[in-house]
């Protein structure tokens, strides 16, 4: 048995977590997974039904993980999970086009309108790697600027500086990235357009695109500053380089058209992942029809995919989509609010220093009494008060992200129930956060 920094019981998530040591490098299949960051076991989950995970030994908890965002209509919606028998019905993988992924794809254009026109792929890396190729292709131009703390998935180009599990766990660099790779990487601080002019004028002729996350949930939730976003658009357009919206985390959630929804700036191309899929492998990239014609067969830019656009996952998405309407927005936003006002009330109440930052129903929590403008300042928060608060709250049937660096998710099916819950293990929760030290 590995050794338990934090003594609970959870036998049956230890046994799994020894088995899955054995043979699978941490015992995850991704890193941040493995609560290193808060110390303890993770907890191996077996089902999940509206707004609650249930582990291997039988314990619910209220989600706000919502799997990293996907599960915006809470798990095992109904319509969903008919959505997917239906099709798994009809067989699994065809290798074909199929009227599914046209389906998905008129609805994604029908929403969004900077996405004139867009190629399904199966994950957020592929979308955003596959985006920065045309990028490239198209320019005829090899840099890429991106920001410290934006995470756009684990592209070799893009794990600089990058947010999520590389920040939560301190990563400089990452081996195994050749310094050709990591070469054309200029990485600036976020929220400074002034940083990026100048990148401009250091590298005249050579940036091919600027890629953001739209608003950046990876470094804990850092909305862009007013006019950021249309000042990253304006440059580009003056320099001849692409707008790149990295939408994976907004697209669909902050919105019924993502962040673009929100903020109205035009991106040339832009990416999605997470909710599109309705908790499948589906992912895409898209944009100016222009630029889109680089891509092959249509053009020289080679990308593809065996399973792109598999008709299961391209099922779940269109039956997700469907289903979030205005109202089911409205929804989302207003739980949202509701937890957020708990959680700063409870931690307000104990004296604990905080910021509770928003993007619309993306919200987190650092533990800084100063504004978090950028990765820098999401740096200096006390995070020992996070794992305090943390296992707290899971210990009494919460379950948050297991790092500070993280967004938080809620959904359609955030009930009074659940917000109740969570209401009830917060004060416990805020005291062990005040009480934390380094
Ligand atoms: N881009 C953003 C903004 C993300 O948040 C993520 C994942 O969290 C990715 C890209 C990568 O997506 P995936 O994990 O599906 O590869």
């Amino acid at each position: 048995m590995s050794e338990l920094a934090y003594p609970y019981e959870a036998p049956a998530s230890q046994a799994l977590f020894d088995r899955a040591a054995a043979v699978t490098p941490g015992g995850v299949n991704s890193p941040v997974r493995a609560f290193r960051a808060v110390g303890g076991i993770p907890r191996f989950m077996v089902s999940g039904t509206g707004p609650y995970l249930t582990d291997a030994d039988g314990r619910e908890y209220v989600d706000l993980v919502c799997s990293w965002g996907p599960m915006i209509l809470g798990h095992s919606h109904p319509e969903v999970i008919a959505a997917v028998q239906d099709a798994v019905s009809r067989g699994t993988s065809f290798g074909t086009p199929g009227e599914g992924e046209v389906a998905l794809a008129e609805e994604m254009t029908a929403r969004v309108a900077p996405l004139e026109q867009v190629r399904l792929v199966s994950s957020g890396t592929e979308a955003t790697m596959s985006a920065i190729r045309l990028a490239r292709g198209f320019t005829q131009r090899t840099k890429v600027v991106k920001f410290a703390g934006c995470y756009h998935g684990h592209v070799d180009s893009l794990l600089a500086a990058a947010g999520s599990g590389v920040a939560t766990f301190a990563l400089p660099d990452t081996p195994g990235v050749t310094g050709a790779q990591a070469g054309d990487t200029i990485v600036l601080p976020y929220n400074d357009l002034d940083a990026v002019r100048e990148a401009f004028r250091a590298h005249p002729g050579e940036i091919a695109c600027v890629i953001t996350e739209a608003s950046p949930g990876n470094m804990g939730v850092v909305p862009p500053a007013e006019g950021f976003n249309q000042g990253l658009k304006d440059i580009c357009s003056e320099n001849g380089a692409l707008y790149v919206s990295d939408e994976v985390m907004t697209g669909f959630r902050t919105s019924r058209a993502g962040w673009f929804g929100v903020d109205g700036v035009v991106p040339d191309l832009m990416t999605f992942g997470k909710v599109m899929g309705g908790g499948f492998p589906a992912a895409a990239f898209g944009g100016r029809a222009d630029v889109m014609a680089h891509l092959a067969p249509a053009g020289p830019v080679y990308q593809a995919g065996t399973l792109s656009g598999n008709p299961v996952a391209t099922a779940a998405g269109l039956a997700q989509l469907r289903l979030l309407d205005d109202a089911a927005y409205a929804k989302v936003d207003a739980v949202s609010k509701e937890i957020q006002g708990l959680v700063t009330g409870a931690l307000t109440k104990e004296g604990v220093a905080h910021r509770l930052q928003t993007a619309s129903n993306m919200f987190s929590v650092f533990f800084t009494d100063r504004p978090v403008r950028n990765y820098e300042d999401a740096k200096t928060q006390e995070s020992f008060r996070f794992t305090a608060f943390f296992h707290s709250l899971l210990a009494d049937g919460v379950y948050l992200p297991p790092s500070s660096f993280e967004s938080w998710f809620v959904s359609t099916a955030h009930d009074e129930r659940a917000v109740q819950r969570i209401a009830d293990a917060l004060p416990a929760a805020a005291r062990a956060a005040a009480e934390a030290t380094a």
